[in-house]
């Protein structure tokens, strides 16, 4: 009998993954490697590559140590060809393996070059749940059978009851509702002290990995320097646990506020760690249920945090795997339009997009807000390519996988899918981003200004938008009351906002 490759990619850096399971130290073979196709299929933001290789890199040490004989290629390593198959193939020759035992792939792409290599390389290939989630794929598809819409908050409902997680003695929700969010949708007060982020420091095999991203991805995206990021275990439990401490029990109450200078307020940054296997789903939901029963954190902050990582999280994987792969062509509005250059330099007059950019730029990360309604509600109401949106939201993230990426983008912010993610597109006009940031006092544009040259494009943006797709949206209920206003307002301020919008729009 053959030996066995146990084949761990770089989002399944985790102890507990299925494909270690039973994995024999004196017979296996686990097998890592860094590809140049992984690097490329899109242009990664520099820190996000960083973090990946390093992380991998501390993940294989840590095997080695605990016993296990792991086969690593590094990606400027002689002889690397450059993907998975390739590099599997050398590897089974190097080791004279015939099986391969893998953990099922977070994207779709990578499970297609997966099912490829039993033929193509003439071995066995197991393909095990990935249990870095809480759901499977079958468990969701059972879930969706037969329904009219799929909404989160009922999969979170039915989540919350089958891993009992704030349910109270008689089975209902902790605290008698399930969703605390009219409590959550504070703006910033000024005085606020916010804590420091949980940094960690460069060690040598970081320093290396740094090293070699200067070197060979320096056109790609975004600043390498400073790097912070933790990149194994130990450090991102510590990220996980200051967060607990520290930003928890606020958590709710500013889950939404944005403040200019201040990225990172009272969120958790665990979605990197999180989606690289660092962090488990379960221990995170576990540290936040105690705080609620120490009483360290209120309800409404330990509900609108689990609510995102029992919840959005686990839907947004299920509706993912639900959809592909036609999920990725989808275009409900035919958006069309080139990305503008400030996607890439920050560099435009609006004060909200210039911010929420640039600290993407500069930290691979901005929170859930700032995607959402800044960069997002700019896309839909612009029109851009849903591709090209994609693509950008894929490359700039630390976090960013296309499991979860696509239907944030595709579903979340461009309603691309035509409602089978969200129930009406989270459109929103200038006034919105004023109610919860500070962004609008340091703009060249004016907030309160709804046409004409100082007025912010997003107010003039938001009715056109309304008005261009009216065909295709006048009939959700969500939007009847919104309809209903723009069709009694003057029809000369209509035709204004409209010239207004396709100048700025042609702008671009
Ligand atoms: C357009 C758009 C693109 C996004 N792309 C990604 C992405 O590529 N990768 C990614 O992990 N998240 C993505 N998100 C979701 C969310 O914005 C990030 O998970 C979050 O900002 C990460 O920061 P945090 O860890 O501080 O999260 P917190 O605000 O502290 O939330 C806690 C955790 O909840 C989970 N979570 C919250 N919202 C979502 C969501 N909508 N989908 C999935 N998980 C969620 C994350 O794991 C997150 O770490 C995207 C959201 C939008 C609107
Ligand atoms: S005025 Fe408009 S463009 Fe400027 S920061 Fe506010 S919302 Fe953004």
């Amino acid at each position: 009998m053959g030996k066995t490759l146990r084949f761990i990619l770089g989002d399944q850096l985790s102890h507990k993954i299925s494909s270690l399971k039973d994995a024999d130290p004196n017979k296996d073979i686990i097998f890592m490697c860094e590809v140049w196709d992984e690097t490329r299929y899109v242009k990664h933001h520099k820190k996000k590559i960083a973090f990946l290789f390093s992380a991998m890199r501390h993940f294989a040490n840590e095997l080695k140590s605990k016993g296990y004989n792991v086969d690593y290629v590094q990606l400027d390593e002689d002889g690397n060809t450059g993907s998975f198959t390739s590099e599997l193939e050398r590897a089974l020759k190097r080791h004279k393996a015939e099986e391969v035992i893998i953990t099922f792939p977070g994207e779709y792409r990578v499970l297609e070059e997966v099912k490829s290599w039993s033929e193509k390389l003439g071995i066995y290939v197991g393909i095990r749940d990935d249990d870095r989630f809480l759901s499977t794929r079958e468990e969701f598809a059972e879930w969706a059978e037969g329904r009219k819409g799929l909404t989160m908050e009922y999969f979170y409902r039915e989540m919350r009851r089958k891993h009992d997680i704030l349910m109270d003695k008689n089975g209902g929700p902790e605290g008698g509702e399930w969703n605390y969010d009219k409590q959550n949708r504070e703006p910033l007060p000024d005085s606020i002290e916010l804590p420091v982020k949980t940094m960690f420091q460069a060690d040598d095999i970081t320093e290396n990995v740094l090293r070699l991203v200067e070197k060979k991805f320096n056109d790609h995206f975004g600043d390498l320097y400073p790097f912070n990021f933790a990149v194994t275990r130990a450090e991102a439990l510590r990220a996980l646990n200051r967060f607990i401490e520290e930003r928890l029990p606020c958590f709710g109450k500013y889950q939404d506020a944005m403040k200019e200078g201040k990225p990172f307020l009272f969120h958790s940054h665990i979605s990197a760690y999180l989606n690289s296997g660092l962090l488990t789903p379960d221990e995170i939901l576990e540290k936040a249920e105690k705080a609620y029963k120490d009483g360290h954190a209120p309800l409404n902050a330990v509900e609108g945090f689990i609510r995102q990582v029992l919840g959005w999280r686990e839907f947004i994987r299920g509706m993912y795997w639900h959809f592909m792969p036609d999920y990725e062509h989808k275009n409900f509005f035919h958006a069309q339009r080139k990305l503008p250059d400030f996607f890439w330099d920050a560099n435009t007059k609006m004060n909200c997009m210039k911010q929420c950019i640039k600290e993407t730029k500069e930290n691979a990360y901005a929170h859930h807000i700032q995607r959402l309604m800044v960069i997002g509600n700019f896309c839909l109401l612009a029109g851009l390519s849903v591709e090209e949106v994609n693509e950008w939201y894929l490359i700039v993230y630390a976090d960013a996988y296309q499991w979860v990426e696509l239907p944030n983008v595709t579903g979340m912010i461009l309603y691309a899918d035509g409602g089978l993610l969200a129930s009406k597109p989270y459109a929103a006009s200038g006034s919105y981003i004023n109610k919860m940031s500070d962004y609008c006092k340091n703009c060249e544009y004016k907030v309160t200004e709804k046409t004409g040259e100082d007025a912010c494009p997003f107010n003039y943006l938001y009715w056109d938008f309304l008005d261009r797709n009216e065909k295709k949206l006048k009939s959700n209920h969500r939007l009847s009351m919104i309809y209903k206003s723009w069709e009694k307002r003057d029809s000369g301020i209509k035709k204004t906002i409209k010239e207004d919008a396709a100048k700025f729009l042609e702008d671009l």
